[in-house]
């Protein structure tokens, strides 16, 4: 029974880029989803170390136990997942956001940021966030105050992947280079593919 999993990868640099990138090629032409039932999410989560293992457990219990909340969980994750990718993209090609999307990530920081509380702790307070019981997207909470944070302030430091432009990656990140000069997600994947693509051209020119 043994499938082959999809090796989720996090170069994004940001969790809620990483979040973006559970797309694989490019949007929309060539987009493949990596999120499709709600174990996908789980796994995404956990290896992005939102949640640990018990908590993940206890997650698939209750979306086995719901079956129909678990598959409206994942939708739900996709539909904020790709309205958040339109407004980074938008802003990217200095494009007019669309308002559905924008009108939906603003709810979603909202209803984030009424979720913030303090929780007493030893002789201080500790910042944490109130979930609803049985909430099985509880975890992506803290990633709409990620996303405000770089949609807000960290925009010009948001790239998508050089291998956009030959249609085979769209993928986020955050350039922390000190000279701007990171171009591909990652070297392994894009970085080589347009390196050989290059030395190709030149050996037949
Ligand atoms: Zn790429």
């Amino acid at each position: 029974m043994s499938k082959d999993l999809y090796e989720y990868e996090y170069v994004g640099g940001r969790p809620s880029l990483d979040f973006v990138n559970t797309v694989g090629g490019l949007r929309p032409a060539s987009a493949s989803e990596h999120l499709v039932a709600y174990g996908d999410l789980i796994r995404w989560a956990r290896q992005a170390r939102l949640i640990d293992s018990r908590r993940g457990q206890a997650l698939l219990a209750e979306a086995a136990r719901h079956p129909q909340r678990a598959e409206q969980a994942v939708e739900s994750a996709r539909r904020v997942r790709e309205a958040l990718h339109d407004l980074i993209l938008s802003a990217l090609r200095s494009r007019r956001p669309p308002a559905q999307a924008l009108e939906l990530v603003n709810r979603w920081i909202a209803d984030a940021m009424s979720r913030r509380r303090l929780i007493p702790r030893g002789s201080g307070y500790e910042l944490d966030w109130q979930e609803e019981p049985g909430d099985l997207l509880a975890f992506l909470i803290p990633l709409a105050l990620d996303a405000a944070e770089i949609l807000s302030g960290e925009l010009e430091r948001v790239h998508i992947c050089d291998e956009a432009e030959v249609g085979r990656c769209g993928w986020l990140f955050l350039d922390e280079t000190k000279n701007h000069s990171r171009r591909y997600c990652t070297m392994k994947e894009c970085g080589n593919r347009a390196k050989q693509r290059r030395f190709r051209r030149r050996l037949s020119s």
